[in-house]
């Protein structure tokens, strides 16, 4: 659905590592790979690269001050990387639901949801919007709402690097923000992620976190608890081969969705999300929803008659709060992400999917939807 894209530069900037030998979780692919994503995001920004995006939203929340007994408001629509690590630090994650227009965070629900926890005696600690699929939320909204009742902004943007809202990019707009290079993403370390801020003293802090909490000292001392979460040099090195070509995969990316909305348009009962103005999505995924009743098809018929042709695609993500290990966690919302689950469908989307590829999965839609 969304595999590795090496550009070719990679392989010299992980021969560098090797020839010389810094093949550690620190050295000059670091540097640079965070140096790289700083400039992309707009040069104002300050980056922590560390081993994964889960890390990098733990912490983020360690940073925020979340603890034991803490309430953590989440979008639930999202993957479960998004909510765990509330769990982490033994606070409780509240689910708010999404509008239709995005999939993401609902500002009214989240509101909504603000003042119930307070009411109920709980000021949350933090709120997580996710863009998910590339898709900005409606992260301007979200921030006011945010900000009126003074709660930090975690924003996890790991699906979501290269989109942007009137020009600034997603990535930069949380307290604290939370990039992925996991193997499916826009681009990819093979594993990997970073913590992104404007305030360079927290970057500093979650590098010192990320390798272990050593004091400066000659010997080993502690005072924090620390964490091994710090991005390998080598890893790095395929990390600044990948940025030098992140504009090509957002292309290449947003290329594949406008295909499909082509096909999509003669099929009634098929609709996609759209970008609001000033919206830009990195199209990391194309996403569709099937309507049953107009379609005659269900998302289910689509997804098994492409698997049977071994074509990859995915149900959209399981609402949190539907999942058993979250469920009897607050929820906030009118069952809109319900719904996409249900209806929709994540269409192979790689930026390495060929024409063949593609004219495969056509025909096997066209088939299913006449
Ligand atoms: C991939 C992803 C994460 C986690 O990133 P990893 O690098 O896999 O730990 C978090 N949130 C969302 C929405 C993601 O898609």
């Amino acid at each position: 659905m969304s595999s590795p894209h090496m550009g070719g530069g990679e392989q010299q900037f992980v021969n560098e590592a090797f020839s010389s030998n810094w093949i550690a979780p620190l050295g000059p692919n670091v540097n640079g790979f965070e140096q790289d994503i700083a400039s992309y995001l707009g040069g104002h920004m300050h980056v922590a690269a560390l081993s994964s995006g889960t890390a990098a939203i733990h912490l983020g929340l360690i940073l925020l001050g979340v603890g034991p007994g803490d309430e953590v408001i989440c979008q639930s629509f999202t993957f479960s990387a998004s909510a765990n690590p509330i769990c982490y630090l033994g606070a409780k994650p509240v689910f708010v639901d999404s509008e239709p227009e995005t999939w993401n965070m609902s500002p009214e629900w989240l509101e909504a949801a603000i003042k119930d926890r307070m009411a109920k005696g709980k000021k949350p600690k933090a709120i997580i919007p996710v863009h998910l699929y590339g898709m900005p939320a409606r992260i301007k909204e979200i921030q006011a709402v945010a900000d009126k009742y003074d709660i930090p902004v975690l924003e996890d943007a790991a699906e979501a690097l290269g989109s942007s809202v009137d020009g600034q990019m997603c990535g930069t707009f949380g307290r604290f923000s939370a990039l992925s290079f996991n193997g499916n993403k826009i681009i990819t370390t093979s594993g990997g992620g970073a913590l992104v801020s404007v305030d360079e003293g927290a970057i500093k802090k979650a590098t010192f976190l990320a390798t272990q909490a050593r004091d400066n000292a000659p010997h080993y001392q502690h005072s924090h608890i620390g964490y091994n979460y710090r991005l390998s040099n080598v890893c790095a090195g395929i990390g600044r081969g990948q940025m030098q070509v992140l504009q090509d995969r957002v292309n290449r990316r947003r290329e594949i969705f406008a295909a499909y909305k082509s096909v999509f348009a003669g099929k009634p009962g098929i609709s996609m999300s759209e970008e609001l103005p000033g919206y830009f999505s990195n199209r990391w995924l194309t996403t569709i929803l099937v309507d049953s009743d107009i379609a005659g098809v269900t998302r289910e018929d689509l997804r098994l008659a492409l698997e049977q042709n071994n074509i990859e695609s995915r149900p959209l993500w399981k609402p949190m709060h539907q999942q058993p290990i979250f469920e009897n966690y607050p929820y906030y919302g009118d069952c809109v992400a319900d719904k996409l689950f249900m209806q929709g469908l994540c269409l192979p989307s790689g930026s390495n999917l060929t024409e063949n590829d593609f004219e495969r999965i056509i025909s096997v839609i066209n088939e299913v939807l006449g």
